[in-house]
């Protein structure tokens, strides 16, 4: 899966054109790059077909919008760009990404309303938050000391690249021995993890935050799949001990689905094994990439 280079195989579209992943570049003095002044979205491409891709072009668009930025295409370019990657590309399961960084100011004026934004977008072999043996067996969630930034600060509604404290809590996980990580915020209350959200499952009903996270697409689907499956979700507060008293826990992402946690801090989640309703959330998950819709 990577060439020559050691980059994985893929197509980006950069500076308006097409080339190999590889080869694609920014320069240092982009935004995106020294103040990680960007939004992006991801979206997968399972059995050659997008996944929700209206939906992922609705949020990107919103978030754009929100940064006060503006894309160079409309709808239909985005929609096209994003085909021709993955066309290009010839791969049948991918991950696709679509950037729009602050980019430059031509005058190298500190004036953000200067800069000439800069959209990037790419396909790239499809990835996994969890590898296939953690998704059998479930994986070991720390929640960290360090907090998620509060939403008086950065609105995590729009996908960033403000990582720093996912990833300080990544450290924190592995120093204890967990596999990934969960932050709380300001007031102790869970927010979510490295790219995905996180639901707990308490005498049937389903619960995930409502505030602090990223609305993710799949906790979007998730959500429906409950429905469809009569599995009430309550979308509000969950509280470290709720997660750690849950029957059982499941995470969601674009990059993976939907997948079992079977350990918090260490502490086995009731038998320690993924649970029957996360099993057969994601069973449906993968069925509905079958469904046109
Ligand atoms: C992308 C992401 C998610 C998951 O969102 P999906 O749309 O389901 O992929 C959750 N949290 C953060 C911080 C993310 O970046």
């Amino acid at each position: 899966m990577a060439d020559d280079s050691g980059y994985p195989e893929g197509v980006a579209y950069v500076d308006g054109d097409f080339r190999p992943l590889s080869e694609a570049k920014i320069s240092v003095l982009d935004w995106g790059f020294l103040r990680s002044d960007a939004t992006y979205d991801v979206v997968h491409v399972w059995d050659g077909k997008f996944f929700r891709l209206d939906r992922h072009m609705d949020r990107f668009m919103a978030s754009v919008e929100k940064l006060r930025m503006t894309l160079p295409v409309d709808r239909d370019g985005l929609a096209n760009i994003l085909n021709e990657c993955v066309s290009r590309s010839g791969m049948r399961e991918s991950y696709v990404e679509m950037i729009l960084t602050r980019g430059r100011s031509p005058t190298f004026s500190r004036d953000p309303r200067d800069a000439v934004n800069n959209f990037i977008a790419f396909a790239m072999p499809f990835g996994w938050v969890m590898n296939e043996e953690q998704r059998q067996r479930g994986i070991n969630i720390v929640i960290a000391e360090t907090r998620r930034i509060p939403v008086e600060s950065v609105d995590p509604t729009v996908k960033n690249y403000h990582w720093l404290d996912l990833v300080a809590g990544m450290f924190e996980s592995y120093d204890r021995g967990g596999e990934s990580v969960v932050l709380t915020d300001l007031a102790g209350n869970i927010t979510e993890g490295p790219g995905f959200n996180i639901f707990a499952v308490k005498d049937g009903r389903a619960a995930t935050a409502d505030r602090g996270v990223l609305q993710g697409i799949t906790r979007q689907t998730a959500t429906e799949l409950c429905e469809e499956l009569q599995i009430s979700v309550d979308i509000g507060t969950v509280t470290a001990d709720a997660l750690r008293g849950a029957d059982e826990i499941f995470i969601t992402s674009t990059a993976g689905g939907i997948m079992p946690v079977t350990r918090i801090d260490g502490e086995a989640i009731r038998d320690g094994k993924p649970g029957p309703m996360t099993g057969r959330l994601t069973e449906l998950y993968w069925a509905k990439h079958d469904d046109p819709a």
